[in-house]
């Protein structure tokens, strides 16, 4: 696949130029210092990468151009592709939202690159699945919600960041506490943010614990109260969105795969997986994606699942990818600046990363057995 002849309302040649001659440059040093390609983020903000996608729920959106921009950062550096899928996803949420006041006054900067920012709904998404408690508490205050909590991590964040997360509220008269989902401006009073980069990779994502102390959450921020129907609105373009990462990452392996065919090919060739076959997985792949990219906001059960499925699938695929990457390579691949290596590291994060491998398979199983 072509990505530059997919690519038209975003800048792909300036994204495919930071990405080639800037990012390529650094990603060993983002992965062995864990430096934020604060710069690279930002760049790729002018060239367009964050702005196609966020039409709004009635606009004509499409998640094409921001899956393959994310795509091409992945090819150098999931670290740096993470970050973007960080930026498109809290533009997802504010072009999403019923809130003009975000519609103009933050969404613009954030689709620029000029403010950045992420999500922190990995814990809330769990909590969903009932798979863990929900981490920030809120109480109704006049003209908002006081919050308090930690969350773990939240990456792309810089000290005057946003980021999209959840809280739950207690309901007098009721066990089950209301949901509300709200964008938080990290130079809120009260909000603590702690770089946390003890990670075997992923070291370049700006992640951090964010300590909430009494925040007051204003009403002009939230996104969803309760937060269910917004909840349903975003999950299917969140997921799909995640795809991009995959893709990059795929791509690269079987390009590194390739590299070696010159010198090793002739013992390669005994190797169970052959660059040509991840690559007709790797198309497979990457068409679904692109066809469910024309329609994020379908609500429909069945488009979700065929969603979650894809998103498991680039999952394992890049994960898959990964290994054969680094058998193909050997000792070339194994070195401490080698690139198969690196991507190995990195692959596993695509499974790990909230909905998980494992949190993916239990949504698909309970939605097919409903
Ligand atoms: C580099 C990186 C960046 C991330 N960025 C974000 C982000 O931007 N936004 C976001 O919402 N989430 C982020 N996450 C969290 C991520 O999405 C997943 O939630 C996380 O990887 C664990 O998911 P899991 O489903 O495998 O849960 P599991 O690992 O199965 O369980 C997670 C739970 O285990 C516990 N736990 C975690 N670490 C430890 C530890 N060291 N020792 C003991 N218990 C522990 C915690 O209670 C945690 O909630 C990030 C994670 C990483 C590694």
């Amino acid at each position: 696949m072509n990505v530059a002849t997919t690519l038209t309302a975003c800048d792909f040649d300036e994204i495919d130029r930071i990405s080639r001659e800037e990012l390529a440059a650094i990603a060993n040093q983002i992965d062995e210092e864990r430096i934020y390609p604060e710069d690279i983020i930002r760049a790729y903000g002018k060239a367009g990468a964050y702005a196609t996608h966020a039409g709004g729920i009635d606009g004509n959106v499409d998640l094409s151009s921001a899956i393959l921009a994310m795509a091409r950062a992945s090819e150098e550096c999931l670290s740096t592709g993470f970050c973007v899928w960080c930026q498109d996803t809290l533009a997802w949420y504010l072009a999403s939202s019923d809130s003009d006041f975000l519609k103009t006054e933050v969404l613009p900067k954030v689709l620029k690159g000029e403010a950045l920012g992420g999500t922190g709904m990995s814990n809330p998404m769990k909590a969903m699945g009932e798979i863990e408690p929900m981490r920030l508490k809120g109480v109704r205050v006049e003209g908002g919600y006081r919050v308090k909590g930690m969350l773990p991590w939240v990456s792309n964040l810089v000290e005057d960041g946003y980021f999209g997360s959840m809280f739950h509220v207690d309901v007098e008269g009721s066990d089950t506490p209301k949901r509300v989902m709200a964008i938080f401006h990290a130079a809120w009073d009260g909000i603590k943010l702690k770089l946390d980069h003890e990670f075997v990779a992923m070291g370049g994502t700006a992640t951090c614990n964010v300590q909430c102390r009494d925040v007051f959450v204003p009403d002009a921020y939230v996104l969803g109260d309760p937060a269910a129907d917004f909840v349903k609105r975003i999950r299917p373009g969140f997921t799909l969105l995640q795809c991009g990462m995959a893709a990059g990452m795929i791509r690269n392996c079987i390009d590194l795969m390739k590299q070696v065919e010159g010198p090793l090919g002739h013992v390669n060739k005994y190797l169970d997986k052959q660059p040509a076959d991840i690559e007709a997985e790797y198309d497979a792949l990457v068409a679904e994606v692109l066809e469910m990219a024309k329609t994020p906001y379908d609500l429909s059960d069945a488009f979700y699942l065929r969603v979650l499925k894809a998103r498991l699938r680039g999952g394992e695929l890049a994960m898959e990818a990964a290994h054969w990457a680094q058998l193909h390579m050997g000792a070339r691949g194994y070195v401490t600046r080698g690139a198969a290596q690196r991507r190995l590291r990195e692959a596993y994060f695509i499974g790990i990363v909230t909905p998980a491998t494992k949190h993916l398979k239990m949504l698909i199983a309970q939605m097919e057995a409903a």
